[in-house]
């Protein structure tokens, strides 16, 4: 989400008549896009902020400028303000095509001081901003924004607003311009994607109509809730050969009560209901998750829930980590864990999962899988590298120019979850 939103600052800072430049002093204007899902994000953001002081006043025409969720917190804005008062620009997450604006009324009429902060959901925050995309062989197209599920533990529901769903014709109209571009892969993006909802269209029909624009591309999409995730998105996956076989559905924990606790709506039979459903319909299908451990008041029996949830399912992937309680929500009034016992906690889980990517990857030896090429590979000589369908990553031996293609790769080693080969 935060990787597309650059790209829309970007692409507002490109018509102004900005280039990236490659070191930060060389710069005109610094834009920060800020998360403040975690805590240490903030706190390095903060850090990160502070740092660019002593630019402002070797260039008193350099423009610093914060946006993204983190802005959107109660009282963010006068405390940068305070806090950092060579920052010009301060923008909340919908007004970030504000941008434009904001740098012509400092530029122009020499405003010192601009700040835009709604608590209103705009309808779509995309239709006025250009894009300058950054992400290679991939295409992010939001569907949606915000969120209703107020997980305990989450901000994303105070920073960024109630679900709104694009209407489907927008979301279409600019899937089909990318596939026209050239596009060999489109990730549809939301905070929970399967509750997409515009007039009687829900996700299903979005995943439908996109995937019969064209035959050879890539559909992915990001993210889902295993509350909303059905049979109907399933039926769908499997039977549309461009939707990728990569689920990502975030269980974050296998123990019921801390389930509860987290106001997650669904329960670990639930869940492993849906995965078996997923293994049935959906042949070599990659499942990936988030996980974490450290829920406050988690105990050993929670947390060995968890452990055997990530042994029943065997996620090709997932992303692990502690949990940091964040002011404003609900978990971060109970009671917490310490932080040893976090820290051993989330040792363990990131050896499992370690142990059962190498695992999986084993399976992959012998097979001929057809790779979307990415990229150049930043480690390996004369080598290139990209992903399977289900989502694991190949580096073999290939010419630059094969970025954007798609080729058939035979996959010959195995090292943890990096998948080696060669094309054939
Ligand atoms: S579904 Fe839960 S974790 Fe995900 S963004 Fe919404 S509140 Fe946060």
């Amino acid at each position: 989400m935060n990787v597309h939103e650059s790209e829309k600052i970007a692409g507002m800072l490109t018509e102004l008549g900005y280039q990236s430049c490659s070191a930060v002093e060389e710069a005109d204007i610094i834009v920060f896009n800020t998360c403040c899902i975690r805590d240490t994000a903030e706190k390095h953001i903060l850090g990160n902020i502070g740092d660019v002081k002593h630019l402002k006043k070797e260039n008193p025409f350099l423009i610093v400028a914060v946006v993204g969720c983190m802005t959107q917190q109660k009282g963010m804005s006068e405390n940068l303000k305070k806090k950092f008062p060579f920052v010009s620009i301060v923008l909340g997450t919908d007004n970030l095509s504000d941008l434009t604006l904001a740098v012509r009324q400092i530029e122009e009429k020499n405003k010192k001081f601009f700040s835009c902060i709604h608590d209103t959901p705009d309808v779509d925050v995309q239709k006025d901003s250009p894009l300058y995309r950054t992400s290679g062989t991939n295409a992010w197209v939001n569907i949606m924004y915000g969120c209703n599920n107020f997980c305990t533990y989450c901000i994303v529901p105070y920073v960024r607003g109630r679900e709104r769903s694009r209407s489907p014709q927008a979301v279409l109209s600019e899937v089909s311009d990318l596939l026209k571009q050239g596009y060999p892969e489109i990730t549809l993006l939301g905070q929970n994607v399967d509750s997409y909802s515009y007039e009687g269209h829900d996700f299903t029909y979005l995943l439908e109509k996109i995937a019969e624009m064209d035959s050879k591309f890539r559909l992915r999409f990001m993210t889902s809730h295993p509350k909303d995730f059905n049979s109907r998105v399933i039926d769908v996956i499997a039977s549309c050969p461009n939707i990728c076989n990569n689920i990502h559905l975030p269980v974050q924990s296998g123990s019921n009560r801390v389930l509860k606790l987290m106001n997650r709506h669904y329960t670990r039979e639930r869940y492993l209901e849906i995965i078996d459903e997923i293994r049935s319909k959906i042949p070599n299908v990659g499942i990936t998750s988030d996980i974490m451990t450290g829920f406050p008041t988690e105990t050993d029996e929670d947390f060995y829930d968890t452990v055997s949830l990530m042994e029943k399912v065997r996620f090709s992937n997932a992303f692990t980590f502690v949990y940091s309680p964040r002011k404003g929500t609900v978990a971060a009034q109970m009671e917490q864990l310490p932080k040893k016992v976090k820290q051993e906690r989330i040792t363990e889980l990131v050896k499992i999962q370690n142990r059962i990517s190498a695992e999986i990857s084993k399976d992959y030896l012998g097979r001929t899988e057809e790779i979307l090429v990415e990229d150049v590979s930043p480690k390996h000589q004369n080598s290139v590298c990209g992903r399977t369908e289900s989502g694991r990553l190949v580096t073999f031996a290939g010419a630059p120019e094969l970025v954007g293609k798609f080729v058939n790769v035979k996959i010959d080693s195995a090292r943890s979850s990096a998948l080696f080969g060669r094309i054939i």
